[in-house]
């Protein structure tokens, strides 16, 4: 990029000006990352000053059976399979009670689309839980299951809200966005829910008064021009509906560990790698200053790994998810040695000694706690890194 055109970028952004498609597009086409960082700092600076938010949740997979055969998923098993599972929905309540002394606020629930379960499980799952922990929040299914329950109950999505709302739905989750360029979707994504069902999903949610966050998987068979225009898409639903808390960009990951049967479920991963730290960081950096009216970006640790959740507080992203406690959908496909757990405390010692403040969140994230100084030397533990060991 030249000069001149970096200086043009770099007025817009100090100005506030919003960014255009040309605009995204030649962020991504920049090699100098500590100037993109620089930039994306800046607005997330001004949007949320030195606050890092995170959450103490749980992770809820009931079933990993689904009916679509996404190119990409390691997660998913077909009726029969080995590992195939589905829980009961005393298992879901009893999982979700274990964590109960470490005063969880949420639950994140997301699903394959099981052929056979009958659409008033997802209701009474809810119900259940609710009744079990009634202070926790239920952050569950995607826009994509929603969908999935309208084919299953012949109910339209808005009387599924309803129900599902009734039952104790807080917010859906932001899954199932993917790519939404066809160019790439096509290739990706084998379940019937695309731009126009997921925009229309998320929509509705909105005018019901949910709250819910966006997602991207990048780092896979997509070019930078695809991610631009995916958070595009995003920016002007949210310029309609004001109902996104925030956008997090989801990593890619190859299948290296395999499941016990041998099989490899995933299909894209021999025509691809996965996105760099370094690609990362730019693509949190582009999402930060494209999405001026989005309030968070959420690195979610599990992908990423801690070093570089960390290095992302400086490229725009202000929150970092939460303790989350056994991730599937693809940490089945990590073999990094990032933990899937982190406790209350492992996630602020994680900020501050990322040079943060910790904020704890709900779900709609209102503020549950400030932590202000870290506590002294003397106080914390000789070497934090140990912790997540
Ligand atoms: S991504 Fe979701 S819908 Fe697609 S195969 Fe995996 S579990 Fe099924």
């Amino acid at each position: 990029m030249d000069v001149g055109r970096k200086r043009e970028l770099e007025e817009k952004v100090y100005a506030g000006e919003r960014l255009t498609r040309e605009d995204g597009e030649a962020l991504y086409d920049s090699d100098d990352l500590a100037w993109l960082g620089r930039l994306a700092h800046h607005r997330r600076t001004e949007l949320n000053g030195d606050r890092v938010m995170f959450n103490v949740n749980r992770h809820l997979n009931l079933t990993n059976v689904c009916s679509a055969s996404c190119a990409y998923c390691s997660f998913q098993r077909k009726p029969g399979e080995k590992d195939a599972y589905t829980m009961r929905i005393e298992e879901a309540v009893r999982k979700a009670k274990e964590m109960e002394d470490e005063q969880l606020t949420e639950l994140h629930i997301v699903n394959g689309l099981h052929p056979t379960l009958p659409w008033r499980y997802y209701p009474k799952v809810l119900r259940e839980l609710k009744a079990a922990l009634p202070k926790v929040k239920l952050k569950a299914f995607t826009a994509t299951e929603v969908q999935w329950f309208e084919k299953i109950s012949g109910l339209p999505a808005s009387e599924i809200l309803d129900e599902l709302m009734d039952a104790g739905l807080e917010s859906l989750t932001g899954g199932g966005a993917e790519i939404f360029d066809w160019e790439v979707r096509q290739h990706i994504v084998d379940h019937a829910c695309h731009w126009e069902d997921w925009s229309r999903i998320h929509r509705l949610a909105h005018e019901k008064g949910l709250r819910t966050p966006s997602t991207m998987l990048y780092g896979h068979i997509e070019e930078p021009r695809h991610r631009v225009d995916h958070v595009l898409r995003l920016r002007e639903l949210q310029d309609e509906t004001g109902g996104f808390t925030v956008f997090i960009p989801l990593r890619y990951q190859h299948d290296f560990v395999d499941s016990a049967d041998g099989k490899i479920r995933n299909r894209i991963q021999a025509r691809t790698t996965m996105a760099s730290p370094a690609e990362s960081l730019k693509t949190f950096a582009v999402s930060r200053l494209m999405l001026d009216n989005i309030p968070h970006l959420k690195c979610f640790w599990v992908m990423h790994g801690l070093s570089v959740a960390q290095l992302s507080l400086n490229f725009g992203v202000d929150d970092l998810d939460g303790s989350v406690v056994e991730y599937k959908i693809t940490h089945d496909a990590d073999s990094y040695g990032t933990p899937n757990t982190m406790h209350r405390d492992d996630l602020l010692h994680l900020i501050w000694d990322a040079g943060f403040r910790p904020v704890e969140r709900d779900t709609r994230y209102n503020v549950v706690h400030e932590y202000d100084a870290p506590p002294s030397l003397a106080e914390r533990r000789a070497e934090p890194q140990q912790v997540w060991a």
